[in-house]
Parts: structure tokens; sequence; C-alpha cells
């Protein structure tokens, strides 16, 4: 399984102690460790977690994306947070092209990644589902009401919306600017592998953040990072062998509504925000090694790896002075 793990994280100075707790959320293992603050910060951070699954989970029958999904035609009145994680994702959408597509369900759940009952459908209905997934299509709006503001959320016959992209990152955010607003200034979550830092360690040092690969339990490479997030997608985080002997993936290319086939193992965005990173890690995996290396040339509010299945290792540039390789690659590139 492709993760990024955290190391180097037992020990404390500052005389700051470390609060932790892990725990299952949003079909994920989730970790959440503070320094200084109190074991009420740690369960605030895991009741928003938890309120944020609750509103946007695919899966849930009394969630918000499962009342509009279930009524995609209906201007679906929604939480702000839900709003927010979705108007962010068709802007994201529009950024890359289409790489990020947040109306892939019906092409999720027709692979059977939403039950777990793998299939491949046939091109007949992979045909048809090509006329579901317009995310120009979401409509949003807000309007003023007594309470502020009033949020809405609608789309057309037969869309679907689901968030699995981008929603881990997104709620990180959520929790590290809770943690922040409670005057913790150090704080690391790890979301399956996803990890956000809020600051430094405690001591002022950088936090370590290991890299793996498919093909190794141990980390491949070390990240040093302060106050940013290391998001990684991977297709080896859930795929499924089908009879024909393929494997196929859980990242989708909203073009062909099938399954990614490129040379990509992982790849790993590091930036300042998670829902950022989240989006881009999802939607440059689709675009292909050559695609997303000129794409984030283009932008550079961004850094990012891309482990290929050969062993072969890219970064960029920004990365420079921060990553430590572990192993032997075929072959090591820097994006400059
Ligand atoms: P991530 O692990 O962040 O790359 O997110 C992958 C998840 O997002 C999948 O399990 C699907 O639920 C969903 N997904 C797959 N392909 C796409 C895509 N091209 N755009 C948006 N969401 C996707
Ligand atoms: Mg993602």
């Amino acid at each position: 399984m492709i993760t990024t793990i955290f190391l180097c994280l037992m020990f404390t100075s500052c005389g700051k102690k470390k609060k932790s707790d892990s725990f299952e959320a949003m079909s994920t293992y989730c970790s959440v460790q503070i320094y200084g603050g109190s074991t009420k910060n740690i369960s605030q951070a895991k009741a928003k977690i938890f309120e944020i699954e609750n509103l946007v989970s695919t899966t849930k029958t009394d969630s918000e994306i499962f009342r509009i999904n279930s009524n995609p035609e209906a201007k679906n009145k929604v939480n702000e947070l839900t709003y927010r994680l979705v108007d962010y994702s068709k802007r994201m959408a529009y950024e890359t092209e289409g790489a990020l597509n947040p109306a892939l369900y019906p092409v999720t759940s027709a692979w059977g990644f939403t039950t777990q009952k793998y299939t491949v459908p046939s091109q007949e209905k992979i045909d048809e589902l090509k006329n579901c997934i317009d995310f120009t299509k979401i409509q949003l709006t807000e309007t003023a009401s007594d309470s502020g503001k009033d949020y809405f959320i609608q789309l057309d016959k037969n869309m679907k919306l689901d968030l699995g992209a981008v929603g881990k990152g997104f709620a990180g955010d959520e929790v590290l600017k809770l943690l922040s607003q409670k005057g913790i200034k150090s704080a690391l979550i790890d979301f399956g592998g996803n990890v956000q830092a809020l600051g430094t360690k405690p001591d002022g040092s950088a936090w370590r953040v290991g890299i793996r690969s498919s093909w190794s339990d141990s980390p491949v490479a070390v990240l040093e990072i302060k106050n940013q997030a290391v998001i990684t997608s991977g297709g080896s985080e859930r795929f499924f062998e089908a009879d024909d002997g393929k494997r196929y993936i859980h990242i989708f290319d909203a073009d062909t509504c099938r399954p990614v086939e490129n040379n990509i193992a992982s790849l790993t965005i590091v930036c300042d925000s998670g829902a950022y990173g989240d989006s881009l890690s999802t939607a440059m995996f689709v675009m292909g090694t050559e695609k997303a290396i000129k794409y984030q040339q283009a932008r550079k509010d961004f850094e990012m790896i891309i482990i290929t299945e050969d062993r072969e290792i890219f970064y960029t540039a920004g990365l420079e002075n921060k990553i430590r390789l572990l192993e032997q690659f075929s072959e090591t590139q820097i994006i400059r």
C-alpha cells in the first residue's frame, strides 16, 4: 500500500506534552496529534472530522451528499461546509480542465468502487455514463437569509457527486484551522497517508514525513515540512483485478470513464493547503507525468513527487533541500 507515514514524532521539547488519538473516519485510518492544548482539543478535532464525514459521505444515507445524489434535480439546501467543499471542487475541476471531476459518482459506482462489488461495465454502459458527469452543471446558489446565508446545490438528472478526491484534504484544513483558533501551534494529522502539519515540531524543527512506494513497506524517501500538507494519490491504495487479468485502480479519467492506466505508482503534492493538495494529487495523477509537470511548471505554487512503476522518481526543484532518498531508484530527476 502506498502511504505517507510520519517519523520521529515520539519526543517533544519545550515541555509541550503530546496528546493524540487515532480512529477510523472517512473510510480510512486517521490520527491526530497535538502539542500543547488539552485532550478536549483532540475531541474537538475528531468531532470536526465526523461532522464533515456525516455531511459529505456518499454511503451514509443521512448525509447531505446522499440526499443530493438521491434527488439531484431538487434545489437541495446544504450546510456551509458541504457548499464550500463542492464549490472548491468545481473550481478545481475548471482549473484542471476536468482532470478532477467531483461529479464522477456514476462512474465510480458503475465500476463497483462505492460498494466493493467490482465489475467492468460494458462499453454501452460506459458511453451512457459520459452523459452524466458534466461538472459544469453543478449549480451552487447562495442567498441571504435571516440567519445569514442559505446554501443550495442542484444537479441535473442522473448526476451524482463523489467528493472522495478532495474531502480528506478539505477536512484536514478545517481541523487545523480549528486547532489554530484554539491556540495550538503544533499539530499533525494523518488521514490514511495524507499528512497535514500545523506549524513546526514544538522545538521549532521541521516535521519528517516518510514517502512509501508500492513495492516496499518502508519509506523510500523522507521529506522535511513545516506548516504544509503532503498528499499522495496512488493506484495501489484501492484497486481490483478483473477476469481479464487486468488491474483497475480507483482513480478515473473522466474522458474515457475508465480507471487511469499510466506508469505512475504514486504522486505526492506538497503545498500549503490540504484541499489544494488533495485536488491536485488526483488531478495530476489523471494527467500523467508529462502533463502534470507542465501544469506544475506553469503554476509553481505546489511541489510534486512522482514515483513510477519502473522505480523512477521525479521531484520538483523546490524540494531539493527537503527530500532525502532512502533507496536506489532506476532514475532520479529534479524538475526545474
Ligand atoms: P485520491 O485518493 O485523493 O486520489 O481520491 C481518489 C478518489 O476520488 C476515488 O476513490 C474516487 O472516489 C474519486 N475519484 C476518482 N477519480 C477521480 C477524478 N478524476 N476526479 C475526482 N474524483 C475522482
Ligand atoms: Mg486527492
